[in-house]
């Protein structure tokens, strides 16, 4: 018998977050408790309106999900993840959440980290880099200063004055940068223009230059680009990945995006048999989201889970960040302790 408890949290962000298609100063979402035998699996959907995601909408998924949880058995989590994936489109927190509360319960259950469930290496977790929202250079480069920890940064692009925020960031700066355009740049040549200037100061790649779905137009970019191409708003679940490998050279993976865990690990797998290099990013989500995604960090090239360092009340204490390394927590399940 599985019960499942719904409810709301208010997260609160340090800074207003802005990136090129709008701006939150908070994130209202929905968490979940999954109790069975006595075990609580945790789960967190950080939704996004990009994706036509509210509230209400992943309110209304998890609870329609309700009867086919209370009928399972929550050990045969693979089955089950599949029938939650399939039960409606779309509404991919949603699914996350339930999705993470499973595996919580089940790494619970064998008294293991997720990470042991999956076979790796807790030392191998990579550097995370932490991203700067499109701002006012001037606060921009004192939201740098704050930043003095990290080694790499992300910064988000896509608004009028990228070259200006760049010479800004350099003007201070000369750590490892990665720009994230957002789908913000909407011509090719001038995008391509942007990542010619911005290779000789010095940037890693590219975040999803131009908007989803525009694959020719990439494709024509990365021929030409100096620098690798990463896809992020073009790329949700694993059935995306085959036709992104002629335009991108990797692609940023999400767990709020993919609906959870388990499809990330397929997401992973494929993508790697396409020789495509990965991130795992993440969404602003608290440390719930983001240390269930860190466990998985350790099978990929770049890490970008910063999401809950950018909240100022959050709930659950798990995952930690020493000098941008990821330090998975030490206990069972994903790790993580509600903060009463
Ligand atoms: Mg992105």
């Amino acid at each position: 018998m599985v019960n499942l408890k719904i409810s709301t949290r208010q997260l609160k962000l340090k800074h207003q977050w802005k990136i090129s298609r709008g701006s939150s100063s908070e994130k209202e979402y929905n968490f979940i408790e999954l109790e069975s035998d006595g075990t609580v699996g945790f789960g967190e959907a950080a939704h996004n309106i990009r994706y036509d995601e509210s509230l209400e909408s992943i309110g209304q998924f998890i609870e329609s999900a309700v009867p086919l949880l209370k009928s399972a058995n929550p050990m045969e989590f693979y089955n089950l993840g599949i029938e939650i994936a399939n039960l409606s489109p779309g509404q991919q927190a949603a699914k996350a959440a339930i999705d993470i509360a499973l595996i919580d319960w089940n790494a619970k259950k064998l008294g293991i980290p997720y990470y042991r469930m999956l076979g790796l290496n807790a030392n191998e977790t990579p550097i995370t880099s932490y991203s700067i929202g499109i701002d006012t250079v001037e606060i921009m480069q004192q939201k740098i200063e704050e930043a003095k920890d990290f080694p790499i940064l992300k910064i988000k692009l896509g608004s009028e004055n990228d070259e200006e925020i760049m010479r800004a960031v350099r003007q201070i700066t000369n750590k490892t940068v990665r720009v994230d355009a957002n789908e913000g740049w909407t011509d090719k040549r001038e995008a391509l223009e942007k990542i010619e200037w911005l290779a000789t100061i010095g940037v890693e790649f590219i975040e999803q230059p131009m908007p989803a779905n525009h694959l020719d137009d990439v494709a024509w970019l990365r021929e030409k680009s100096p620098l690798p191409l990463v896809a992020d708003e073009d790329v949700k679940t694993a059935k995306d990945i085959p036709v992104l490998a002629r335009a991108y050279d990797g692609i940023n993976i999400k767990i709020m995006k993919s609906g959870g865990l388990q499809e990330a690990w397929r997401m992973i797998q494929l993508a790697r048999s396409l020789n495509l290099k990965i991130m795992l990013g993440c969404m602003v989500e608290s440390a719930l989201g983001i240390t269930a995604a860190a466990h998985l960090s350790p099978l990929v090239d770049w890490a970008d889970l910063d999401g809950n360092l950018l909240i100022s009340n959050d709930p659950f204490r798990g995952v930690v960040v020493q000098k941008g390394k990821i330090i998975l927590p030490n206990a069972t399940g994903i790790g993580i302790q509600p903060i009463e």
